[in-house]
């Protein structure tokens, strides 16, 4: 990448922290070290007071109890108790026959690497496939579930289209049919309203630095009958119910309870406001760039992320030529060498193309300015890029 770029839309990767996250966390650093665990002296109490307000704060944005909240260091801690952790319940029930698990194949890596280990240890997992708009439907998911189906592992967002799938009525059938049904909230949860008991969702992971709170803090709300068919992955002194030993991150944890409070008001304002910059973007760059795709559903996604195939027939990787902008073409957590985007192949963009895909992700600084630019910037890269290899002029992939 040459310079530094000034137009940051990675926002789905990681969002710096608000002000009032830092000034809320930094008392916690020092002054008030306190171990929230010991609650029967002042400094030890004042801890915990931070940790408990902290709690309701996060259980208020996803219309969940305090109680229900466990603490975790990510939504990758998340999703590993929420799979594994139900995995080893059934384990320890000794279920006998075979045990199966529905998930879909654009998950994020921290849900499928994990699915993969439990393939590993017998277990027989679903993939479902999404069709082009990347919605995974109640339909699909219906048609997937067996009598030895023990759980249902479906994204509310994809990190990479954004695409919404369908959630509430996911978790209705899954109600119904008594499976228990976990979802990664991590791009949803500060974007968009959510009521985790609403969406009958009995596991649910988010992460705070998603949402402009710290890195290596997160949640899983545990539903409060959901967590007795879950064993913990750290065993201890425990903590959180015993779901999760290890002492609490009160700097961490404080910060997210006060993310957890600025995204819930203005949310709508803000999803508004950012879905019409998104807009604006994407219609710029579809019209100066023949044959650039918008991928998944245009109406069923989150507001602040887009993804643009662009047809070019070049040897060189879109996103590292880009001058000004810094965005990336797939999920933060897949490496250089993994190859191009699972999430991209499994809805069909080509593998040729998914080189030249742009996740473009925007959040609370961006304004017009920065998407004019932005656009500016993609639009004149690929113009010196396809000057040098010729642009096919073929639709890269289809409008979907
Ligand atoms: N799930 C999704 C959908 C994500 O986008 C991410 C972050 N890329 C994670 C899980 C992992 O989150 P964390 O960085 O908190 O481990």
């Amino acid at each position: 990448m040459s310079g530094t770029p000034a137009i940051y839309l990675d926002f789905a990767a990681s969002a710096p922290c608000a002000d009032r996250v830092v000034t809320a966390m930094l008392p916690y650093f020092a002054e008030e070290f306190g171990n929230p665990g010991n609650a029967f002296h002042r400094y030890g109490l004042r801890a915990r007071l931070a940790v408990d307000e902290a709690r309701d704060r996060a259980a208020r944005l996803i219309g969940c109890l305090p109680q229900e909240i466990v603490w975790t260091s990510g939504a990758t801690e998340a999703n590993n108790l929420a799979i594994r952790g139900t995995a080893s319940s059934c384990a320890r029930a000794r279920s006998r026959g075979p045990l199966h698990l529905v998930t879909a194949a654009h998950e994020h890596k921290s849900v499928l690497a994990t699915c993969w280990d439990l393939e590993r240890d017998g277990w027989d997992v679903s993939y479902l496939q999404p069709p082009p708009s990347g919605v995974i439907s109640a339909a699909m998911v219906e048609e997937a579930l067996r009598d030895e189906t023990k759980l249902v592992s479906i994204m509310a967002a994809n990190n990479e289209i954004g695409t919404l799938n369908e959630v509430a009525a996911i978790g209705e059938l899954c109600r119904r049919r008594e499976i228990p049904f976990h979802c990664d909230a991590t791009q949803w949860v500060g974007k968009l309203p959510f009521d985790a008991r609403a969406a009958c969702v009995d596991l649910l992971s988010w992460s705070a630095h998603k949402m402009y709170g710290p890195k290596g803090v997160g949640a899983l709300f545990v539903r409060f009958d959901a967590g007795r068919r879950l064993a913990p992955l750290l065993t201890g002194g425990g903590q959180e119910g015993g779901l999760r030993s290890g002492t609490l991150n009160v700097p961490g944890i404080v910060g997210l309870g006060v993310a957890c409070h600025i995204s819930g008001a203005g949310m709508e304002s803000e999803a508004a406001r950012v879905d019409t910059l998104r807009n604006r973007l994407e219609t710029t760059l579809v019209g100066a760039i023949p044959g650039a795709a918008i991928n998944g559903d245009p109406a069923k996604r989150l507001p602040n992320i887009t993804s643009v195939t662009i047809p070019l027939e070049t040897d060189r990787d879109l996103v590292t030529e880009l001058r000004e902008v810094a965005c990336s073409s797939g999920a933060a957590c897949s490496g250089p060498d993994d190859g191009p985007s699972h999430v991209l192949l499994s809805i069909g963009v080509p593998r040729t193309q998914a080189r030249n895909t742009l996740r473009l992700s925007l959040g609370r600084p961006t304004d017009t300015t920065d998407v004019d630019r932005a656009a500016e910037d993609i639009v004149d890269t690929v113009r010196r890029l396809s000057r040098g290899s010729r642009a096919t002029g073929r639709p890269a992939a289809r409008a979907r």
